[in-house]
């Protein structure tokens, strides 16, 4: 008999494991509470519009194009993608735009106008990020399960480059003299739901990862993705279940040994948890049970940001945004602080919205259009009361979007949801709403963030952006590849 091993959640990390463990024998059962695949990955649907709920940027589909090579299949016949130029418009509340492309020559010229004794250092960035990315790629690819996978001789390679005493904006900033430039380089650490100015420097490599490999929009949005891979997963013989939620992971002197949902008790010879961590830790195990990721030591952690979404169909078409657009509030650094450090809500916040059609016309009716407007705010605090404050902050949003161009949108909405940070918390199972989930600071990276086989129980593994390497589409899938070839080895 093969052995079987419980998946818990049908996210992204949670599919692209299913697909490893199922390509190497295993029995593989899916247990997902929503009634659809994907998770934060997924789509909202309604009135003919299809919206994609959380990731709208596909970096680096190299990982997932290994798995799904690794699984027989092509990555790029099973979802078509289309790679963008211009990336995105930027708009700086400080003044000026920037249309940032991939073409070196062209992006040169284009900082060339913001602020032309800049321009220069563009591929000097390029090129000191290659060797960055060359040298840390190892570290991303490996479990962190103690002090010596610290210490070990890849480490030591790359901790010249890594800076750790060092912020990503002060990084850019010994590239870029003009600040819009170094915000238009350090930005993306909003990816991780951090601040640039306090987010470690290594991560100017998620800048570079999008001018060196492409910001990607798959056919039908990132989750066509997903859907593709619970497609060839159930082709492969894994079980999907949807609307099963998981009550309690079985734990036997200190080993998984299965789980119970409201309808029945699983029994498997290891459990993978996809979930939220800090939302299955603190739901689905018993406090007494665990000794080092107990509820008191999980609320002292720091979390990331959380976004109120609004997702807009909308009649006509919005000629003046590019497919991404991102303002930049005139003080960021304050917009930041409110969000990390006042948890309070910005009066003049940064914002980004997709505007797909664009690119991709299947996702709205004939005539019609849709925008997808992401604004980072404070994960859930006593000082922000979303129901009190909703309204008021949609109305704000729509104001904000007056500054990179779109008026009068009012009258043309046909279909409108928006979801706040109480939404993703008790919708999504997310811990505080913090969608990015652990923050990604140097304290709670690598060793120090959940283990992919984790610490406190035999048999019991964490995928997704909760555990080792991170949050962010191409590390999820990443621990995917860690956290099955270390199953894989313990179930020999
Ligand atoms: C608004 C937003 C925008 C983002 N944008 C990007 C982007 O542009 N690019 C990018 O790379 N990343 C982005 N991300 C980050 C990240 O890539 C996604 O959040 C990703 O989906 C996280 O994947 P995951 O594998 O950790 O699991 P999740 O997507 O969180 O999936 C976990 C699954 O577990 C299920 N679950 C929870 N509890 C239970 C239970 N008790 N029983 C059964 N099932 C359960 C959930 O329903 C869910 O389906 C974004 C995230 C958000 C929220």
């Amino acid at each position: 008999m093969p052995k079987r091993v419980l998946i818990v959640g049908a996210g992204p990390g949670g599919l692209a494991a299913a697909l490893l463990l199922a390509r190497a024998g295993l029995q593989v059962i899916i247990l997902e509470k929503q009634p659809r695949v994907g998770g934060r990955t997924s789509c909202l649907e309604g009135n003919g519009f299809r919206f994609d709920l959380g990731p709208t940027f596909f970096l680096y589909p190299q990982v997932l194009e290994e798995i799904f090579a690794a699984v027989g299949r092509d990555l790029y016949q099973e979802v078509p993608m289309k790679r963008l130029d211009p990336q995105y418009r930027l708009v700086f509340g400080a003044g000026g735009e920037l249309l940032c492309s991939p073409d070196v020559d062209r992006m040169e010229a284009e900082i060339a106008r913001l602020s032309p004794t800049d321009a220069r250092a563009f591929r000097l960035f390029l090129k000191n990020n290659r060797v960055k990315l060359e040298k840390f790629a190892p570290c991303l690819q490996m479990p962190f399960e103690g002090w010596q996978d610290l210490v070990n001789r890849r480490m030591l390679a790359v901790l010249p480059h890594l800076k750790p005493w060092r912020s990503l904006h002060a990084e850019m900033a010994r590239y870029f003299r003009d600040p819009r430039l170094q915000l238009a380089f350090t930005f993306q650490s909003k990816y991780l739901g951090m601040s640039p100015f306090q987010c470690p420097s290594l991560f100017s490599i998620l800048s570079f990862l999008e001018y060196e490999y492409g910001i990607w929009h798959p056919i039908g949005g990132c989750n066509a993705l997903t859907r593709a891979m619970a497609r060839v997963a159930t082709e492969m013989g894994v079980e999907l279940h949807l609307n099963e939620p998981v009550l309690e992971i079985l734990i036997q002197n200190r080993r998984a040994v299965g789980v119970r949902t409201a309808t029945a008790r699983y029994d498997a010879d290891a459990v993978v948890v996809n979930a939220d961590f800090a939302h299955a830790m603190t739901t689905l195990i018993p406090n007494h049970l665990r000794r080092k990721w107990t509820d008191e030591t999980i609320a002292r952690k720091r979390f990331s940001c959380s976004t109120f979404m609004m997702y807009l169909g909308i009649e006509g078409t919005c000629e003046e945004l590019q497919h991404h657009n991102i303002y930049i509030a005139a003080d960021y650094r304050r917009n930041l602080e409110d969000i990390e450090q006042r948890h309070v809500l910005s009066e003049d916040p940064s914002f980004y919205v997709q505007n797909p059609c664009r690119t991709d016309p299947t996702l709205a009716p004939a005539g019609h259009s849709l925008l997808y407007v992401l604004v980072p705010v404070s994960h859930r605090h006593p000082n922000i009361q979303w129901n009190q404050e909703r309204n008021r902050f949609r109305q704000l949003v729509l104001r904000q979007l007056e500054r990179i161009g779109v008026r009068n949108l009012e009258p043309r909405i046909r279909f409108e949801r928006i979801i706040t940070p109480d939404d993703w918390e008790q919708q999504m199972n997310i811990y505080k709403g913090a969608t990015f989930n652990l923050a990604h600071n140097l304290g709670q990276m690598l060793i120090f963030r959940p283990h992919n086989r984790f610490e406190e129980f035999d048999r019991l593994y964490l995928v997704g952006g909760g555990t080792h390497p991170g949050s962010g589409l191409p590390v999820i899938f990443e621990s995917a590849r860690i956290t099955s070839r270390l199953l894989l080895e313990d179930l020999a």
